[in-house]
């Protein structure tokens, strides 16, 4: 796993599949998504090599349920006090109750891509302690506001914080290979492209998905071109 500096309070984690984020603050932690199962120990590491302890970690905010990002959660939400957030409407996938639905896939190339794909480990279910709705407050950054952005999953969430202008996507928006565009994998690929071009229109400057490089600067100015011309 990868830990990569984007500025003092926020690193990248990267794992050989997805990514995490951790948003440091002299009295807590918040790790905002948690890779595939099997991560937690990378993370704790890393929270380690940053001089903090891995029971600092207050808040576990979950974007989504997709197996890539909740399988470190259960496991580093023992190591102190962590609470689990995550959407409303997807508690109930994450917590193992109902499954998730499966994507539409929409074109040749996402198919491919993702027979490609190596499967990912599965991941138990997962203990949600906060269900968050739009407009809702998480105590970190300042306050992080709850974006509803159904699409990529019915109960896909998006932080932003309007102070330092950060906004994690989750998957709803990808950064891959130079190419800023809609996350793949969507469970109603028309309604994942109203959650992102709402997201288009905030005045990001950093922006952080859930695949791919974050955009450090200037982050609104890239997303305003994935909005529909005319
Ligand atoms: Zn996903």
């Amino acid at each position: 796993m990868d830990l990569v500096e984007i500025f003092p309070h926020l690193h990248l984690l990267r794992f050989a599949v997805g990514q995490a984020y951790l948003w440091s603050e002299a009295d807590s932690l918040t790790l905002i998504d948690s890779g595939p199962a099997g991560s937690a120990p990378a993370i704790a590491e890393a929270v380690r090599s940053l001089g903090r302890r891995p029971g600092e970690i207050q808040r576990i905010v979950l974007t989504h349920g997709h197996e890539d990002h909740i399988g470190g959660a259960a496991e580093a939400a023992a190591w102190g006090d962590a609470r689990i957030l995550a959407g409303a409407a997807e508690a109930a996938a994450i917590r193992g109750e109902v499954p998730l639905p499966p994507p539409v896939l929409t074109a040749d190339w996402e198919r491919e891509l993702r027979a490609s794909l190596p499967p990912l480990p599965a991941v138990g279910p997962v203990r949600v302690d906060v269900e968050l709705r739009e407009g809702d407050l998480v105590d970190f950054g300042g306050g992080a506001q709850v974006l509803a952005v159904p699409g990529h999953t019915d109960g896909s969430i998006a932080l932003y914080l309007p102070g330092p202008r950060v906004l994690f996507t989750g998957d709803t928006i990808a950064n891959v290979q130079d190419r800023t565009m809609l996350g793949v994998f969507n469970t109603d690929p028309a309604e994942a492209a109203e959650s992102l071009y709402r997201q288009a229109e905030l005045p990001t400057e950093t922006a952080c998905f859930g695949h791919g490089e974050p955009i450090t600067h200037g982050a609104a100015e890239r997303l305003r071109r994935l909005l529909p011309t005319g």
